[in-house]
């Protein structure tokens, strides 16, 4: 691939304003985007109605540009784009890959407990995959392969439950989606559209081939990888950068208390965010933003570097 191809990507969920821990993740996919004399855009995540805050998406937007991070397109918004996850959606029932169900988490809690008891399995244990004898669809659920016993003595990469890729960062992964995820929800309870199928549709259709962002969203990439294959999608190059936690050791989040950046002070931000992201600066990249920029792009790929010969 070519490196004016790359097309990466920053995707908030706009929930509040951007705080550090976001700001790290919006810088790590920017650093990596110029690096590479790649295209960045943003998506804002906003198809999680209830958790969507009004006006933070704009704030976040113009936050990120004030820290000197601008789109080069204009942003996506996931809540105008619910006609392509019905389509994406609507391939997935055409093959029976999806299936309706009527757990309530309550019963899917119970019957994690048994068979937690029985020390089997943590997944979704497939309950309404044989229908729903007479009860009411909740949410809508993505079949995933099952994890063949019979192949037990094979070798794990002849598992098709068991999902392997190389993280940038992270290094070799694998999730195996039968004993660990189970058949994961594509249409929620509450009537919305599921961040798995969202993001894995918006992606493919802007064209991303590489994704950048937090290590707490390093579990749902197996997931991602699967759907991108039931729907013909290709799999873009993930890395996930170490999520900031607070004294606690809590996900930095609005939930646990972060602190809005303060705009009027982007380089002491963006200086820990560096930082954080074990970057080597050279000095006078205090002075400005350009010159921030003109230290970080190199550090930043000196740092991938190291990290992938470790
Ligand atoms: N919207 C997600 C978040 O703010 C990020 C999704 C992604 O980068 O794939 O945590």
């Amino acid at each position: 691939m070519t490196e004016s191809l790359y097309r990466g990507r920053f995707a908030p969920s706009p929930t509040g304003p951007l705080h550090f821990g976001s700001l790290v993740s919006a810088l790590a996919s920017w650093l990596d985007a110029r690096a590479h004399h790649g295209g960045w855009l943003a998506r804002i995540e906003d198809i999680d109605g209830p958790r969507t805050v009004r006006g933070a998406a704009e704030d976040i937007l113009a936050t990120l540009e004030r820290f000197g991070m601008r789109a080069d397109e204009p942003p996506v918004w996931q809540s105008r784009r619910t006609a392509h996850y019905e389509r994406a959606f609507a391939q997935l029932q055409a093959v029976g890959l999806a299936y309706p169900c009527s757990c309530t988490r309550k019963e899917i809690a119970d019957s994690l407990v048994r068979a937690h008891a029985r020390h089997t399995t943590l997944a979704y244990p497939g309950t309404c995959r044989s229908g729903l004898h007479g009860k009411a669809p909740r949410a809508w659920r993505l079949r995933v392969p099952d994890s063949s016993n019979a192949n037990a003595s094979a070798s794990p990469t002849d598992n098709p439950a068991v999902i392997h890729f190389d993280d940038r960062w992270q290094g070799p992964q694998s999730q195996n989606l039968a004993t660990e995820v189970g058949d994961f929800v594509l249409y929620r309870a509450d009537g919305q559209w599921a961040y798995q199928l969202a993001v894995v549709v918006d992606d493919a259709e802007a064209g991303i081939t590489h994704i950048v962002r937090g290590a707490d969203l390093l579990d749902s990439t197996a997931r991602q990888i699967y759907l991108q294959r039931c729907l013909g999608m290709p799999t873009p190059s993930y890395l996930h950068v170490p999520v900031v936690v607070n004294e606690q050791g809590e996900k930095l989040s609005k939930q646990t208390g972060a602190h809005p950046l303060d705009a009027s002070q982007p380089l002491d931000a963006l200086q820990a965010a560096a930082r954080h992201l074990g970057l080597d600066l050279a000095a006078g990249a205090h002075r400005s933003l350009d010159a921030f920029y003109r230290a970080a792009i190199p550090a930043w790929a000196t740092r991938v570097e190291a990290t992938q010969k470790r």
